[in-house]
């Protein structure tokens, strides 16, 4: 059990169900708890892997899942329809959809197919009520733009995982109300910028995620990523916010709860964060006052 002053962080945004882990998932959940990583959401790549993800969330009542098509596997998988991705996300443990987006990076499926992916997903989130998971590298322009057009179509709420993009884009997705997920880029130590974007993002829209098994924070870059690093980018975030590690977990636990709603509270943040309301007010006021600047 978390004592009062062990932060309880949730590790937003992993892949448990890649072969990296299979032969010590177990020892990997077991390893993050201990580092107060209570929680943790493993995120799907494809729909019709689906019962494996669900799986693993249904083995451990502190995981939880997602139901999407990552842009790679979009022409994999271009039979996928709003109505199936909404069937599937009612599995008690499935608490948003994605992660579905663009990459130009990779360019591994062509960009009309993960452009019309993208929307699909959208529709089902809005449909849902369930937070979207987007994944965005080298796509600013055409993502801001897309995601503008989908919101003047219906609201729909989601985080920009793994934000690794520009102060441009940053500012477009915090204007349609999202949020902004960090992950162990945010260690390294030419991500100046990246900082700077994590900076300057309001504190209740932050997250902290490691997408493991890649992008291992320091002082672990370079080997396979597990969520209990998630701590390791945790405190690099409470030090560009100046504030406490206890701080930074009660806030992006916090903001994980409000988005991914579907999860419930964990009664022991809860009390943490009751007892501790009136200490947590001042830095956050600055920190919303914050994005007029940004
Ligand atoms: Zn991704
Ligand atoms: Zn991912």
């Amino acid at each position: 059990m978390s004592s009062i002053n062990t932060p309880v962080l949730t590790d937003t945004h992993c892949h448990l169900d890649f072969p990296d882990f299979e032969a010590d998932r177990v020892d990997i959940i077991a390893r993050a708890k201990q580092r107060g990583v209570t929680r943790m959401i493993t995120i799907s790549t494809r729909v019709r892997r689906f019962a494996q993800i669900a799986a693993i969330a249904d083995s451990d009542p502190d995981i939880y899942c997602s139901v999407g098509t990552h842009p790679h596997q979009a022409s994999e998988e271009t039979d996928v329809t709003v109505e199936e991705l909404i069937a599937l996300s009612t599995h008690p443990k499935c608490v948003a959809i994605g992660e579905a987006g663009l990459d130009y990076h990779y360019d591994k499926a062509p960009r009309d197919l993960q452009n019309k992916s993208l929307r699909t997903h959208i529709e089902a989130s809005r449909r849902t009520n369930l937070p979207l998971i987007i994944h965005s590298r080298s796509a600013d322009e055409d993502m801001a733009n897309l995601l503008e057009e989908e919101m003047g179509k219906g609201e729909f709420t989601a985080v920009m995982h793994c934000f690794s993009s520009s102060a441009e884009l940053a500012k477009r997705s915090l204007a349609l109300g999202f949020y902004l997920s960090f992950s162990g880029i945010l260690t390294f130590k030419a991500s100046t910028e990246l900082r700077q974007i994590a900076k300057n993002t309001p504190a209740d829209r932050l997250l902290v995620e490691t997408d493991a098994p890649y992008l291992a924070p320091m002082p672990n870059r370079g080997k396979r990523n597990e969520p209990g690093f998630v701590a390791d980018t945790a405190a690099v975030l409470a030090d560009i916010k100046g504030v406490s590690v206890n701080e930074i977990a009660r806030i992006t636990t916090q903001n994980a709860e409000r988005l991914f709603s579907k999860m419930g509270k964990q009664s022991t943040v809860l009390n943490t964060m009751q007892l501790t309301s009136a200490a947590l007010l001042p830095p956050l006021s600055a920190h919303f006052l914050e994005i007029k600047g940004l």
